[in-house]
C-alpha cells in the first residue's frame, strides 16, 4: 500500500518537495480506514495535513475503494527505524523491547479536551497521576469506539513519567501482551516476558476486550496483574465494554477489575465536539470560522476519531483545491460522509424517467392513456419496479402514474411476476433495472 501511495504522491510533488516531506516519512499501522504514520518532526505532521493528506486519502479511494485517512505520530530521528521502507503492521501493534514504554508523545492531558461525556474519566486518570497504585487500582476506562480511551490512558503514562522520570511504564494492547506472550513460550524466554510485564511501575493494557477465549493468556495475565497489585504498582485498563459484558472471561479476572474504579466514556455532545476541533485547528493554526466549525461538529457526531478525519479532510481538501477553507468547502469535502446512510428514497418519477429511458419511449407515454403493446409492456415494468423497490401501496402507485386504478396496478404487478418466473431473459432484464434503479 505505501510504496504505491509514494509513486502515487511521487507523481504529483517535485522532487525535492517529495525528498523532503515524503521520503522520511513511514506507516507505523494500517487500521480500519486509517493509515498511522512516522513523521520526524512538528513541522512535517503540519505540513502533511495541509498539504499532502489528501492524496493518501485520493490514492485509497481511487486505487482501493477505501477511504484511509491518514492520523500522525512524530517519531524523532534518533528513534525512528532504521529501515524506512518498514514492514505495515496491521492492526497488532509491535511491542517493541523494553526500554520503550510505546507511548505517543500526542497523547497527553494538554490535548484532552473535557467535558459531559469524559469528565468522570478524565478525573479519575488525574487521581491516577496525582498516587499510582494508591487511589484507583486498577482503573478501567471503557467506551465506544475513538472516545479516546486510548489517548486518555496514555496521558496517564506520559504525565507520570513526567513528573517521575525514573518511573518505568509499559504500554501494550492485550493482543500485544498475548503475542509477547506466545513469542515467549516458543523461544523459552519467559523470563524476559515477566521481567517486561512484571518488573514495572506502571501497567496500561489497552483492548481488554480481545482477552476474550484466550484461556491461557488470561492466566499469565491474572498472574500478572496479581503480582503488580500486590506489590501496589498501578494498573490501568481499558475495554470496549464492561468486563461482566466480555464473553468467554474468568470470573476471577472480572472480579479483579471490579477491585479499583471502573469509568466510562460516552459520546462527545455538540460543545464538547466543537471544541476539540477548535483546539485541534488552533494547533494546526489554521484559521476556521466558528461557523464552519460547528457545521463539521453538528454533521460528524459518531466518534471523535471520525470528527478529527474530517477536520483532516477538510484541510486536505482545502489545499488540493487552493481554496480558504469554509463552511461551503467544507460541506463539499464531507459531502461523501455526511449523506452516508440518508440516501434518499427512490420516487416513482425516478422509475418513470429511467425505465422510459431504457425502453426508448416518453415518461408521459408511461403516464398516459395509450394501449400500444410498445408502451403498455413498460408501463407495466415501471409499475412492478416502483412497487418492488419503494414502501408505495397499490392505489399510490396508481395515482402517481397519472391517475390509473389501482386495479392496473395489481394487474400489471401480477403479470410481471408471472413472466419472469417462465422469462428467463426477462428476469435478467428487470433484475439489471433493479440493480441500477438501486444505486
Ligand atoms: P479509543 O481508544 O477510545 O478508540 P482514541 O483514544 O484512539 O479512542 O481517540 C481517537 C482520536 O480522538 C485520537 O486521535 C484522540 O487523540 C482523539 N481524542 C479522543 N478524545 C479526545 C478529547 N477528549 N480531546 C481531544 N482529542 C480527543
Ligand atoms: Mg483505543
Amino acid at each position: 500500500f505505501w510504496r504505491d501511495c509514494q509513486h502515487y504522491i511521487s507523481e504529483r510533488l517535485s522532487d525535492q518537495s517529495f525528498d523532503n516531506w515524503v521520503a522520511p516519512v513511514y506507516p507505523t499501522r494500517i487500521g480500519d480506514q486509517t493509515i498511522t504514520l512516522a513523521v520526524p518532526n512538528a513541522l512535517t505532521k503540519n505540513y502533511w495535513e495541509r498539504h499532502l493528506s489528501g492524496y493518501v486519502i485520493q490514492f485509497s479511494l481511487e486505487v482501493y475503494g477505501l477511504e484511509y485517512t491518514p492520523t500522525f505520530v512524530i517519531v524523532p530521528e534518533d528513534q525512528r527505524e532504521s529501515n524506512q521502507a518498514k514492514k505495515v503492521v496491521p492492526e497488532v501493534e509491535d511491542t517493541g523491547d523494553f526500554s520503550e514504554s510505546q507511548l505517543n508523545p500526542n497523547y497527553v492531558f494538554e490535548t484532552f479536551v473535557i467535558g459531559e461525556g469524559n469528565k468522570m474519566a478524565n478525573g479519575a486518570a488525574l487521581a491516577v497521576v496525582d498516587s499510582p497504585g494508591k487511589t484507583y487500582n486498577p482503573l478501567l476506562i471503557y467506551g465506544g469506539v475513538g472516545l479516546g480511551k486510548t489517548h486518555l490512558m496514555q496521558a496517564i503514562g506520559n504525565e507520570i513519567k513526567r513528573k517521575q522520570p525514573s518511573a518505568r511504564i509499559k504500554y501494550s494492547t492485550s493482543e500485544s501482551f498475548m503475542n509477547d506472550f506466545i513469542t515467549a513460550i516458543r523461544d523459552g524466554s519467559q523470563a524476559e516476558f515477566r521481567s517486561m510485564y512484571r518488573e514495572i511501575d506502571v501497567l496500561l493494557i489497552d483492548d481488554i476486550q480481545f482477552l476474550s477465549k484466550k484461556d491461557k493468556t488470561q492466566e499469565e495475565f491474572f498472574h500478572t496483574f496479581n503480582e503488580l497489585y500486590n506489590n501496589n504498582k498501578q494498573i490501568v485498563l481499558t475495554s470496549d465494554r464492561l468486563p461482566n459484558n466480555i464473553t468467554n472471561l474468568e470470573e476471577r479476572l472480572i472480579s479483579r477489575f471490579k477491585w479499583g474504579l471502573s469509568t466510562d466514556i460516552t459520546p462527545p455532545d455538540l460543545e464538547t465536539r466543537i471544541a476539540i476541533l477548535r483546539k485541534k485547528a488552533s494547533s494546526e493554526q489554521l484559521d476556521v470560522s466558528p461557523d464552519t466549525l460547528t457545521y463539521i461538529a453538528n454533521n460528524v457526531d459518531t466518534n471523535i476519531r471520525e470528527l478529527e478525519g474530517a477536520l483532516v479532510r477538510v484541510i486536505a481538501y482545502a489545499a488540493i483545491q487552493g481554496k480558504e477553507i469554509d463552511t461551503e468547502l467544507a460541506a463539499s469535502a464531507l459531502h461523501n460522509i455526511i449523506n452516508k446512510g440518508e440516501a434518499k428514497p427512490l420516487t416513482p418519477d425516478e422509475v418513470i424517467e429511467y425505465v422510459s429511458r431504457y425502453y426508448q419511449i416518453t415518461p408521459e407515454d408511461i403516464r398516459g392513456k395509450k394501449r400500444t403493446k410498445n408502451i403498455v409492456f413498460p408501463r407495466q415494468v415501471a409499475m412492478y419496479l416502483t412497487r418492488e423497490l419503494t414502501e408505495m401501496s397499490f392505489p399510490k402507485i396508481g395515482e402517481d402514474f397519472g391517475n390509473k386504478n389501482h386495479t392496473t396496478v395489481i394487474h400489471a404487478y401480477d403479470k410481471i411476476t408471472d413472466e419472469i418466473e417462465t422469462d428467463i431473459q426477462l428476469k435478467n432484464e428487470i433484475n439489471q433495472l433493479k440493480q441500477r434503479l438501486q444505486r
